[in-house]
């Protein structure tokens, strides 16, 4: 590759490859070490979910040459700043023994919910804990992540995830899980079974990926895309033994048709997935309307009619799973896409607004921002614009479609019932917006 190759000669680190989930893979590659502040409520939890996968784990003071795939610390239990000092005690003697790969998660007890401003700042102080020691064990491929889990938040699918090889690619994130049990699937190799799932923009690039592997989880996928786009779909709707929707998600009987479609052929959906996107990019002096609306009518106001029309006619089925895809142009902005960025930061509007009302009816909402992602788009970016993009990140390289697909494989389980109103980078912790 012609960019590592320039990256060597100019003595920059090499980028430690990320490890892909694969089906049978184990979820931890060596063993984890445990550990808790006083008064933290976590620890059983994350015990059972490691002895359920099977994995090993390790409590209390190490022999020096042990190395750890993973250290997860249960800091519910913080309640002064003073508290503090358990968290480095803990990682202290062991973060240098983070193997390639690896994984640091931190529980945390959601700041807003705290009992006291005093428990509230410890808690809040984490996120830069958290974010710094991402940015510290990066080169190694390894991640650093904080789960802020209210009383009675089940843990377990977005435990999995973090330790899991599915989160290669998100770095640095801050994930809130709300009170209530999700039902546990029967096999967590297929949690999506009997499950239908719709995607939108799915006929390539990251939608396809997105179809693929709520499909490898078991869901019966309908890919939607342009009719222009039908061959490409109909190729990809057949890898997967899924049906195919040709629909332009702007004309004005969209949302209709759609709901139509799935309440007659499937009784309704269990997961929607807006991904289809565009841009059309010109600094604002130089943006005719035709551009501006174009993209806001793609990226963002057709989602709000098809999020209408699913929620007024019942089509999404109890339990049902909204997913949205962002972008980190919508956090940090960027020259040239006015439209863009407002479109995707309405995205994460769209989720902070709907997630109390997806709640009510015992449904999620959650998106996807992704950062830097290796596709077709990035491959014509000039050679010195791509390198300093994948460079940007804690890890140093850019991620896949896939990475953004298995988040959203996340959201989208049963399990993830208190995983509501997040916004999740897939982003390798890259330093623009965070
Ligand atoms: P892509 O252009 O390869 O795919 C987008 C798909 O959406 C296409 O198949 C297209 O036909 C479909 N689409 C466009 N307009 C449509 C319409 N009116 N109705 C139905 N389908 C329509 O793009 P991608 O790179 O795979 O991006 C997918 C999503 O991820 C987009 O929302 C994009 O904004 C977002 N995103 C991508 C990146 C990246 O690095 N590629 C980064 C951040 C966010």
């Amino acid at each position: 590759m012609p960019g590592r190759f320039i990256s060597k000669r100019l003595g920059l680190p090499q980028p430690t490859p990320l490890r892909r989930y694969e089906p049978g893979q184990p979820l931890l590659q060596g063993p984890a070490l445990i550990g808790a502040a006083p008064g933290s409520r976590l620890l059983p939890e994350v015990e059972d979910v490691l002895q359920a996968t099977g994995s090993d784990y390790l409590t209390g003071p190490q022999a020096e040459d042990q190395r750890f795939a993973a250290l997860v610390y249960d800091a519910t239990g913080l309640t002064s700043t003073e508290d503090l000092s358990h968290v480095y005690e803990f990682f202290h003697p062991v973060i240098k023994r983070v193997d390639r790969n690896g994984r640091v998660i931190v529980l945390g007890a959601p700041p807003e919910l705290s009992e006291s401003p005093r428990a509230a700042i410890a808690q809040r102080a984490l996120e830069g804990f958290v974010r710094s020691i991402g940015k510290e064990i990066g080169q190694k491929g390894a991640t650093a992540n904080l789960i802020y889990a209210a009383q009675d938040a089940d843990i377990e699918s977005t435990l999995r995830f973090y330790l899991s090889s599915r989160s290669a690619f998100v770095d640095g994130q801050v994930t809130r899980i709300g009170p209530g049990r999700g039902t546990p699937p029967k096999d967590w190799e297929k949690p999506l079974d009997g499950k239908v799932a719709l995607v939108t923009g799915a006929s390539r690039g990251i939608g396809a990926s997105i179809a693929e592997t709520l499909a490898r989880d078991g869901a019966h996928v309908v890919l939607l895309d342009i009719p222009k786009q039908g061959d490409e779909l109909a190729k990809e709707a057949n890898k997967i033994g899924g049906s195919t929707l040709q629909v332009d998600i702007t004309d004005g009987d969209a949302p209709r048709e759609i709901v139509d479609y799935l309440k007659d052929r499937h009784g309704g959906v269990d997961v929607f997935v807006h991904n289809a996107g565009i841009t059309q990019d010109k600094t604002l002096g130089n943006m005719d309307e035709g551009k501006w609306n174009a993209v806001l009518s793609v990226n963002l106001t057709s989602q709000e009619r098809i999020n209408d029309a699913l929620l007024q006619n019942g089509a999404l089925k109890p339990g049902g799973r909204i997913v949205t895809v962002s972008s980190m142009s919508g956090i940090a902005g960027n020259r040239g896409q006015s439209n863009y960025a407002t479109t995707k930061a309405g995205v994460i509007g769209t989720v902070d607004a709907l997630a109390p009302v997806l709640a009510d009816q015992g449904a999620t909402i959650n998106a996807v921002a992704p950062g830097f992602i290796e596709t077709q788009m990035t491959a014509k970016m000039p050679i010195g614009t791509r390198e300093a993009g994948r460079r940007m990140s804690s890890l140093a390289q850019g991620g896949l479609p896939v990475d953004v697909a298995e988040t959203i494989a996340w959201f989208a389980n049963p399990a993830s019932a208190g995983v509501n109103g997040n916004t999740v980078r897939v982003c390798g912790q890259n330093l623009l917006g965070a």
